[in-house]
């Protein structure tokens, strides 16, 4: 298969309910996730791993917002109301947020605060009307990792998004390397001995779920969320398959993939190398 344009080419957008998820990420049709082939181009799919709860009340704003954010290639989901971004912050595991303040219910600094209170590292972006040197200061000292103010230049919103996201998956250095393999967040790229690993979308998606937390074990259901940008289901095993795959992909450089019974899926080098 030759795949001649980028793969997040377009995206979908659903009737807007309370918290949903309005703007998703899809692949084009004639895109087929499950076929083994190897593809002739690499692959830049980093973004669509990255999950980002947008909290905003302002429907009109929110529904702009999470075109744009789909369309740099991200993964993101609408909340409207404090109360719904709090408890989806509890569950789901998101890359990155941007809280507005002024919510309906809960205020995007008490959001903020229980998010810290739970020992949560996750990236915020405030972006809000309030522009007083007061909030500013609250905002940051609650733990938000960078604020703006509405109105906003989306150029800038979208170079502020990628700088916090590199930040936070590797700091100033890009590159996530275990033995001859090495993630380059920045380019979003994964290689082997510098060459290009091609690879399906979805194995590459649970390659890098699990290098971006090489050292620590990986659960199933973590990586079945990063790979839910599609709007068919996984199949039950769909997991078990693509680990399958990439262990018979990683042998010969010496990676394997360690299943932690109970726990979900560890990378590291085999032992003999
Ligand atoms: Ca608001």
């Amino acid at each position: 298969m030759i795949v001649t344009h980028k793969p997040w080419a377009g995206t979908r957008n659903t009737t807007i309910t309370k918290g949903d998820t309005v703007t998703q990420f899809w692949l084009p049709q004639k895109f087929d996730h499950h076929s083994d082939a190897t593809f002739h181009k690499p692959f830049k799919l980093w973004h669509i791993s990255m999950r980002i709860l947008l909290v905003e009340d302002d429907t009109v704003l929110g529904d702009g917002l999470s075109r744009s954010l789909a369309d740099w290639g991200f993964n993101v989901t609408l909340a409207v109301t404090g109360a719904y971004a709090d408890s989806a912050l509890c569950t789901q595991p998101y890359d990155m947020v941007i809280l507005d303040l002024g919510l309906p219910d809960l205020d995007g600094l008490e959001v903020l605060r229980h998010l810290r209170a739970r020992m949560s590292a996750i990236p915020v972006l405030i972006l809000t009307a309030r522009d007083g040197l007061n909030d500013r200061v609250v905002g940051l000292e609650l733990g938000a990792d960078d604020y703006m103010t509405k109105p906003f230049e989306l150029r800038e919103l979208e170079a502020r998004v990628r700088a916090l996201l590199r930040r936070s998956h590797g700091g100033f250095n890009h590159d996530i390397v275990l033995g001859q393999l090495l993630l380059d967040t920045l380019n979003q790229q994964i290689t082997v001995d510098s060459r290009p690993m091609l690879l399906p979308p979805r194995e590459y998606g649970v390659l890098e779920a699990l290098l971006l937390h090489v050292g620590r074990v990986v659960s199933k259901d973590n990586i079945a969320q990063r790979l839910a940008v599609h709007s068919e289901e996984l199949a039950d095993n769909a997991i078990e398959v693509y680990v399958h795959r990439l262990r018979k992909r990683l042998e010969p450089i010496g990676i394997s993939i360690r299943t932690v019974r109970g726990l979900g899926y560890l990378l590291e080098q085999s032992k003999n190398e």
